[in-house]
């Protein structure tokens, strides 16, 4: 018979294991009874300025960054060094004072390091598919490695001890570089990296057979050597998964993760042919210059976010973004 002590020391872990369960009950009261709020301000907007089909046109970033809220975060996507209009969009950004992250391979970076650091950009992403031959091998050519090393040394040298531009290493997990993630870290730390986040590929990745494969085993044991010996604060992972997830995650996605998103009531994307998508399952028409609250508000973009709160559509099983935001 156990005393009065022990079972009072039981019931926080039968509350702890009923917890999932009583979530999942209230998400399902919820979402059958509450009215869904379907109007949201974008807080991440992403704006593509450059794509192999061309660049943003100038009336579409403009209007953008003229109506953007002023908390909103602006991400700089699809390889803005390219644009032409790169440096005036950190101009109207920087006269707005806007929070800008620019996302990029490292093309061209050092040459367009003093216009980042003098504009004053919050943070740079930068891609890292791994070590050198990894990486050259992504691009299909031997100088894209030394190239994105380069631009990381530019932007640390001007930055100096300031805290801006943030860099922050990416590195997309595949099946090329997962057995050598700790060598990608090493390079990340080496060139001055603020941060790394270790991007795990998309879920269900290993039921899709047409897929090239990852070993789980080899994956868990880099991750393993990389926890080991970087703090969280340096290198985190994105989704956060532990050894005994992997397989779940990798093979059968509907299973397991986030069963809610709110992405679509927080970013929106602004694609190089003036498309906007809440997220990648929610086109929601061309941009025409309108406010961007009109936009992010539209008949559209309400009626995909009043289907996404009562239940995830079929596409977000292999979506990412689900975990992570
Ligand atoms: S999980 Fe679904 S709703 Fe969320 S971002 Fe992905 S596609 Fe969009």
């Amino acid at each position: 018979m156990p005393t009065a002590t022990e079972l009072s020391n039981r019931a926080p872990q039968s509350a702890g294991r009923l917890r999932p369960l009583l979530s999942r009950l209230s998400i399902r009261w919820r979402g059958l009874f509450d009215a869904p709020n379907l109007t949201a301000r974008p807080s991440l907007v992403f704006l593509e300025l450059a794509s192999p089909a061309g660049f943003l046109p100038k009336a579409a970033w403009g209007s953008v960054v003229a109506s953007a809220p002023t908390n909103a975060k602006i991400i700089l996507s699809g390889e803005p060094l390219l644009s032409p209009d790169f440096e005036n969009v950190l101009l109207a950004t920087d006269r707005r004072g806007l929070h800008v992250t620019v996302q990029t391979d490292g093309t061209r970076l050092e040459e367009f390091a003093p216009v980042i650091f003098g504009l004053d950009a919050a943070a740079v992403t930068l891609r890292l598919h791994g070590p050198e031959d990894v990486h050259n091998a992504a691009f299909n050519s031997r100088g894209a490695f030394a190239c994105t090393v380069r631009g990381a040394i530019a932007l640390k040298a001007l930055s100096g001890s300031t805290c801006r531009p943030r860099l922050i290493v990416e590195i997309p997990i595949s099946a090329d570089n997962h057995s050598r993630l700790v060598e990608a870290v090493e390079c990340a730390v080496g060139m001055g990296a603020d941060s790394t986040v270790i991007r795990h590929a998309r879920p269900g990745l290993l039921a899709d057979r047409t897929a090239e494969p990852i070993d789980l085993a080899v994956l868990a044991s880099q991750i393993q050597k990389i926890c080991d010996r970087w703090p969280v604060t340096l290198v985190r992972f994105a989704p956060d998964l532990i050894a005994d997830e992997l397989p779940r995650y990798y093979s059968s996605p509907r299973s397991f993760g986030p069963s809610r998103c709110f992405v679509p009531w927080k970013s929106i994307t602004v694609s190089a042919d003036s498309e906007l998508c809440l997220c990648p399952s929610a086109p929601v028409g061309a941009y025409s210059g309108q406010s961007l609250s009109a936009a992010f508000n539209s008949a559209p973009a309400q009626s995909f976010r009043h289907s996404v709160y009562r239940s995830l559509p079929r596409p977000c099983a292999t979506c990412p973004r689900r975990f992570s935001e």
